[in-house]
């Protein structure tokens, strides 16, 4: 039988178990909730006592994920971590320190099946989703690394862009948001949290709904359905007209800007007349472009552009009146992009 995985309870779930399964006073649920917020593992919570943690050694764990591997980028202070998840699999994920506070990239998926041609995480397809404790379990341990050194950082800032479609696992990322939200737990604000999709129309329309008000990413990368279906087979499932539409919606029902992902490919999406098209689906659309030259992925022959036509792009679009800005690469010495380390760890295994 699976143990239960206590950071993907909420509340009530919690107050649930402690009550009904282990037979003890709901007191118990809140002094739990204290050791979960600060990553804790079940043996650590020594307000517990030492029969009631050996019992629940026997059928939960606290948090299902814990750093394996970190690696610390010399150029900017941005750490990737290799996390191995109860059954074997590996994840990864990535801390940024900006000035605003720390940004985590989390996974939802050991692996991906969406195919993208220029990602890495995708090459062996989607293993499994990650159930809402391991998506909460990479904020919790990621926290615990980092206030090693420094007890005052904490993560402040979540993006869904690591390994895995967020909409491919639609319910374990909604109640993944709302647990990460719970004041009693994380307490983050859904304002500091960033999902990304590669735009699975139907569950954008569902996601919009769900009053939950954080940043929508869309990875478009391409100004048309040609270009598109090259490099995403996504779409050939959904045009790109509904998916622009699909983001309009986003924008009308949650009052929100969206953020277009393009990752500038040399000799495919880059040239000006790509960005003038680009220009022209997204007008009047309140959204940011943000441009990311591509990181270059061994196992595929693509590549990005110069620097000059990365330029070119930027400044087209800019004049075409979409506000757009290039992202800066961080963290290029320690393999940043998403699925990078985990298939270097495992092609090395
Ligand atoms: N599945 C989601 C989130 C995961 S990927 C999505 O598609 O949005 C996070 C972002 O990294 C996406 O915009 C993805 O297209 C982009 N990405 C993947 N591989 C990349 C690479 N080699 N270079 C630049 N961006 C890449």
């Amino acid at each position: 039988m699976d143990r239960v995985q206590l950071l993907g309870l909420n509340g009530p779930e919690l107050t649930d178990f402690v009550v009904n399964d282990l037979h003890e006073s709901r007191f118990r649920a809140k002094q739990m909730r204290e050791w979960l917020n600060r990553g804790a593992s079940i043996d650590e919570m020594t307000n517990l006592s030492a029969a009631l943690r050996a019992r629940l050694n026997g059928i939960a764990v606290a948090n299902p994920v814990s750093v394996m591997e970190s690696y610390k980028s010399k150029i900017d202070e941005t750490e990737k971590f290799l996390y191995a998840l109860s059954d074997g699999n590996l994840i990864e994920g990535v801390v940024m320190r900006y000035h605003h506070g720390d940004t985590l990239c989390v996974s939802t998926q050991v692996g991906c099946r969406m195919g993208c041609a220029f990602c890495a995480s995708t090459l062996e397809g989607r293993v499994r989703n990650l159930t809402p404790g391991e998506i909460l379990g990479q904020v919790a341990a990621a926290n615990r690394h980092i206030q090693r050194e420094d007890p005052a950082r904490r993560v402040h800032n979540i993006v869904l862009m690591g390994s895995g479609e967020p909409l491919d696992n639609y319910d374990s990322v909604v109640k993944f948001l709302r647990l990460v939200n719970d004041p009693e737990g994380f307490n983050i604000s859904l304002r500091n949290v960033s999902l990304s999709t590669c735009g699975l129309v139907p569950k954008m329309y569902d996601f919009a709904n769900e009053g939950l008000p954080v940043t929508l990413s869309l990875s478009l990368h391409a100004p048309n359905d040609e270009i598109r279906r090259r490099i995403m087979p996504v779409a050939n499932a959904y045009k790109l007209e509904d998916v622009v539409a699909a983001c309009r919606n986003y924008v009308e029902v949650t009052g929100r800007r969206v953020i277009f992902e393009y990752a500038l490919i040399r000799d495919v999406n880059s040239d000006v007349k790509c960005a003038d098209e680009l220009a022209r689906r997204l007008r009047g659309l309140q959204c940011h472009v943000n441009l990311i030259p591509l990181n270059d992925v061994k196992e595929r022959d693509l590549n990005a552009p110069s620097r000059q036509i990365v330029d070119a792009f930027l400044k087209r679009l800019t004049q075409r009146g979409i506000s757009a800005t290039v992202r800066r690469e961080m963290g290029a010495d320690i393999e940043g992009a998403c699925g990078q380390l985990r298939r270097k760890v495992l092609s090395q295994q």
